[in-house]
């Protein structure tokens, strides 16, 4: 039986990545969808391809989730996807003494703001049935400091807490709206294509990158999509306010021997 039949279904930041995986998953698995991101000329064909709708949606934007509820008042799952490292225009400082103020809110608007408007939505969009599932994207970074990524980790940790105040507070209401977060990390998608490039040394630059993971390689955007199908469908309703890492064993621990 395919999962997610009768649900009508919303993910952000949905044009490429693991948002795209996520639509594509919930098409698979039945759903009725509607794709939201800044990037309309990738969304629109990444949609029509699904057969769903496309909404041009900046996660910062307030009157941009006023527009969604005026087109969807209502809706059985959200996913809080669209997320920045902070980094998307090239390097900057992101350490704790370097980063500007400027760059920090910037991160956070979009990470932190976007999650927390996408969840008030939800909220009034699923409350009417008292029926829902908000999944919201943090990562392994919101979990453990990174110290040159103060921005990024400490948004991704406030999802990571904002998620439990959601579940919380839906629980307490009497609601089955359920929240819960998903912690990816080096997960293959676009934002790592761009850094590992396809020269001669792609192979032993991808190596580099995950010689910390206990399960050496990256993770897959179906991957991640897969636990969001679960996350999605009814036969997680007993889960809430939960955190899921998906990361090859790199929050298991250290890799290093007791000799060590
Ligand atoms: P991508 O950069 O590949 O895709 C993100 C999508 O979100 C892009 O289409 C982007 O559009 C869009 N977007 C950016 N800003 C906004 C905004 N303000 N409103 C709406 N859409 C926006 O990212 P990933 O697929 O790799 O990551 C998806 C989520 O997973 C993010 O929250 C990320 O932090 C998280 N994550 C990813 C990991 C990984 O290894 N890939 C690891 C841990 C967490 P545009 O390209 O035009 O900016």
């Amino acid at each position: 039986m395919r999962r997610l039949e009768g649900k009508f279904c919303i993910v952000t930041g949905a044009a490429r990545g693991i948002g795209l995986a996520i639509a594509r998953r919930f098409h698979d698995e039945g759903a009725s969808l509607l794709l939201t991101d800044v990037d309309a000329d990738t969304g629109i064909p990444a949609a029509e391809a699904l057969g769903a709708d496309f909404l041009l949606l900046d996660v910062r934007e307030e009157e941009h989730w006023a527009e969604l509820a005026r087109l969807h008042p209502a809706c059985d799952v959200l996913v809080n996807n669209a997320g920045i490292t902070g980094f998307e225009h090239g390097p900057a400082a992101h350490d704790p003494e370097n980063a500007s103020l400027a760059e920090w809110h910037a991160v956070h608007r979009t990470n932190l703001d976007g999650a927390f408007l996408g969840c008030r939505y939800a909220i009034r969009a699923m409350k009417a049935k008292g029926d829902g599932s908000i999944i919201n994207i943090s990562s392994r970074s919101g979990l453990v400091g990174i110290p040159g990524a103060a921005a990024y980790a400490s948004s991704k940790a406030a999802i990571r807490n904002h998620s439990k105040s959601v579940a919380l507070y839906c629980a307490g209401q009497g609601w089955r709206i359920r929240c819960n977060s998903i912690h990816p990390a080096a997960i293959l998608t676009p934002m790592w294509e761009a850094m590992i490039g396809v020269g001669p040394d792609r192979d032993a630059k991808m190596a580099a990158m995950v010689a910390d993971t206990p399960l050496k390689r990256f993770g897959t955007p179906d991957e991640v999509a897969a636990m969001a199908a679960y996350l999605a469908a009814d036969e997680s309703a007993y889960v809430t306010g939960s955190e899921f890492h998906i990361d090859g064993g790199l929050l298991a621990g250290s890799a290093a021997s007791p000799g060590d």
